[in-house]
């Protein structure tokens, strides 16, 4: 049996990324004790462990935590590493609590108090905010073990460059934003199929043509339409967010012309495996080398064990806005549309970061638990 240290903090955050640190930034500001628990040993690692090539979407004008800017001009995109260097800097920066290589196994409650078990730690909190990210596990059609061994296969959160594929040709499935850009990134000199449905795009937007008005007063205008505007408490929103749930987000930064130009051919989803090769659902077949699943994940929150939180069919957990109600001190953030299309990422994060720390501070004066 595992002997634990125990500790009692009035509130834990569980994960490190940029909403983990967005929260610990606010917490900060107030006279409670709190600690922010990563499983990661280096702040930023989310990034850092993501493809060499890629760069942020969103301009580095748009992408600020709250408190400090984003050390480049507003429209430039920054890279991955430099992206992660930046959360390391504002962890730095505002001093925040981030206990690193301590990954959550269990979150449970005990009377009022929750308690959290992590290697040979346990930790009894009044309050937690899970902000663990949106990606847990790759989410692999079932039918991928039975591509011939000779074919190479790998989920999008696994490729880094494309030295790391065998020479010859590649199917990327899933035609989202990921897919899009390791399709363009592969087809250089590779003949690359992209399977899966056009998911719409967004205006392209390039470094040298970006609207000034992006940056009006901060970006207010563009986090309005977006954080304020498109969210679960509007119809356009809702809209967004059921056709997200069903057939991916649109492309960002790209367009479909992109993928012609760059000879990507688009061919339709991939619905199984004949004799050791993908079956479109065309009836085709394809021989291909590789095979890319850029098909998203699935979030992972069996760990919480509390008797106020349920979850959906596909595992993520009910909330309204990130609070619990049924569970008293319970919160989550960064999840995809938590509010927002862009809760879940640097933009749309700090509008939900307020809104709990505003909610976590009322009723922590208040001497109550949530
Ligand atoms: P994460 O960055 O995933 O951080 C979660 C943290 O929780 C990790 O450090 C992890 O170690 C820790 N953790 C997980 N489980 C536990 C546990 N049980 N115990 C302790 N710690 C735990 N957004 C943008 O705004 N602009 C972009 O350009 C952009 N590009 C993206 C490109 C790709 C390929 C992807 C996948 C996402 C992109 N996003 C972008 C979306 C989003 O901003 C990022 O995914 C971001 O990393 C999410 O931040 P987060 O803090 O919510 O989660």
């Amino acid at each position: 049996m595992t002997t634990r240290a125990t500790q009692h903090v009035e509130t834990v955050v569980i994960g490190g990324g940029q909403a983990g640190l967005a929260m610990g930034y606010y917490l900060a500001q107030h006279d409670h004790s709190f600690v922010i628990l990563d499983a990661g040993s280096r702040v930023g690692d989310a990034w850092r462990d993501r493809w060499d090539s890629l760069r942020l979407f969103i301009p580095a004008g748009l992408s600020s935590l709250p408190g400090m800017p984003f050390p480049a001009g507003n429209a430039y995109f920054p890279t991955k590493d430099e992206m992660a260097d930046y959360l390391e800097s504002y962890a730095d920066q505002f001093d925040l609590p981030v206990q690193l290589d301590t990954r959550v196994e269990s979150l449970t409650r005990n009377g009022d108090r929750y308690v959290l078990d992590a290697d040979t730690q346990r930790i009894t909190a009044d309050r937690v905010v899970v902000a663990t990210g949106p990606y847990h596990y790759p989410n692999i059609p079932g039918f991928a073990p039975k591509l011939a061994p000779s074919i190479t296969h790998l989920h999008s959160s696994e490729y880094r460059n494309p030295d790391q594929l065998p020479e010859g040709d590649v199917l990327v499935v899933g035609a989202g934003n990921s897919g899009a850009e390791i399709a363009i990134e592969l087809a250089v000199d590779r003949r690359v199929w992209l399977s899966g449905p056009d998911t719409g795009h967004l205006p392209k937007w390039d470094a040298d043509d970006l609207p000034r008005w992006l940056f009006w007063f901060d970006g207010r205008i563009f986090r309005w339409l977006f954080s304020d505007l498109l969210t679960v408490d509007t119809w356009l929103g809702r809209k967004l967010k059921a056709r997200g749930q069903k057939g991916g987000d649109p492309l960002i930064r790209l367009t479909p012309d992109d993928l012609e130009q760059a000879g990507v051919e688009r061919v339709p989803r991939v619905e199984g495996v004949v004799d050791g090769a993908p079956r479109l659902d065309d009836g085709r077949r394809l021989d291909v080398d590789t095979v890319i699943w850029a098909t998203g994940f699935r979030p992972d929150f069996s760990w919480i064990e509390v008797p106020g939180l349920s979850c959906e069919a596909d595992g993520s957990p009910i909330h309204d806005r990130g609070v619990v109600e049924d569970e008293p001190g319970l919160y989550f953030l960064g999840l995809p549309f938590q509010r927002s299309l862009l809760s879940a990422t640097l933009v749309g994060v700090g509008a939900d970061v307020r809104y709990l720390a505003a909610r976590i501070r009322t009723r922590a004066d208040a001497g109550e638990t949530e």
